[in-house]
């Protein structure tokens, strides 16, 4: 017999874990009154643990030009279309620099599989930036790369890695991923990044092509295990110059009940309200918050690069999303009961959120 809702959700809200199944069932028995039910509840968990703070990063978007063909995404290697640029060291240390007195205290340098960022130049890059700003922490997206070159990164004074592992079921991450890509090794990478000390952050798009509640679910026990210190999760949208153009995007109300879900399993995990979010509905950003976010990463870019750091179709980099109009986001936010803070947000261990 399968168990009923509230006895799923009352599992999940004391104990943080439920089975695959068990998270299989919640997803297939959504309702919007039981996704607004559990978000109250995950509104009150973040509540006890950050206040009514919201993060804030300046993403970086340093290089479009990456040595992977993903089916999903719109720099991928085979996409000729795409216009490629790569930002020199003093062009993203330029970004830093127009960040810092707007209040950001987080750089977020992402990029593609990017060779010409050796190590010896990114190590040299993070010291700069954190010599120039000590009070402010570096976030690294940059795929994958050995676990030396994260052992010097995280040496050279990065502090926090992100890593969406796209997919917890091996046979989707093989749909989603040419054969030249290996689920055991971005599972490697994010165990390693751990070990080595960083904050880690893990992640998957939401409506996926070939996703099911199933592989969510797998997802979910993933995240309950692994415990990240970030996810980012989004709705999926599709590029018109991948094989995935025709699939449709993901949903902004499903995504906003796995926001939720997610907080609930770790409560102190840092949460951000995605771009993608804001793309695909006008206030996706606060409905992201209000589903258990508490994080947002408007864009720091070269206003002339940002249209090339195209994901997928219609990505926003304008508004609420450029950093430089981060005084509309601090409103905006504040509209719906949370306030911008400026500050290296970190995770908050130890935070008692039962
Ligand atoms: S998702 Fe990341 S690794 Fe894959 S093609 Fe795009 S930029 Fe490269």
């Amino acid at each position: 017999m399968k168990p009923s809702i509230s006895s799923l959700i009352e599992k999940l809200t004391k104990t943080h874990s439920l089975s695959e199944d068990e998270y299989s069932t919640l997803l297939d028995e959504y309702t919007p009154e039981i996704a607004e039910e559990l978000a109250a509840q995950a509104v009150d968990v973040r509540r006890r643990i950050y206040g009514n703070e919201v993060y804030l990063r300046g993403l970086i978007e340093i290089s479009n030009i990456c040595r992977n063909d993903c089916l999903y995404c719109g720099i991928r290697r085979s996409n000729m279309n795409c216009a490629r640029y790569r930002l020199s060291s003093e062009e993203i240390l330029a970004c830093v620099e127009a960040g810092y007195p707007l209040g950001f205290r987080t750089f977020v340098l992402q990029g593609g599989e990017d060779s010409y960022y050796t190590d010896d130049l990114l190590a040299a890059l993070i010291a700069e930036i954190k010599s120039a700003h000590p009070d402010c922490a570096v976030t690294l997206s940059l795929g994958e790369r050995g676990s030396e070159s994260f052992r010097r990164l995280h040496d050279a004074g990065a502090d926090r890695y992100l890593l969406r592992h796209e997919t917890a079921d091996e046979a989707h991450y093989r749909m989603l991923h040419p054969s030249s890509m290996s689920f055991r090794h971005r599972m490697d990478c994010l165990r390693s990044l751990r070990e080595i000390g960083y904050q880690v952050g893990c992640g998957f798009m939401v409506g996926s092509p070939h996703q099911s509640n199933v592989t969510l679910a797998k997802d979910l026990k993933f995240i309950e295990q692994f415990k990240p210190d970030m996810c980012g999760i989004g709705p999926f949208i599709p590029h018109h110059d991948t094989p995935f153009r025709d699939d449709p995007a993901g949903s902004v109300s499903l995504t906003c009940y796995l926001l939720t879900i997610i907080r609930l399993i770790q409560p102190n995990v840092l949460l951000p309200a995605t771009t993608a979010l804001g793309t695909l509905h006008p206030e996706g950003r606060e409905l992201g918050i209000l589903a258990g976010a508490n994080v947002v990463m408007p864009n720091l870019s070269p206003a002339d690069v940002r249209k090339k750091y195209e994901l997928y179709d219609n990505k926003l980099s304008t508004g609420a999303e450029s950093a430089q109009q981060v005084d509309e986001l601090r409103q905006r936010i504040k509209a719906i009961g949370y306030t911008v803070v400026s500050c290296r947000g970190d995770v908050r261990r130890n935070a008692d959120a039962s």
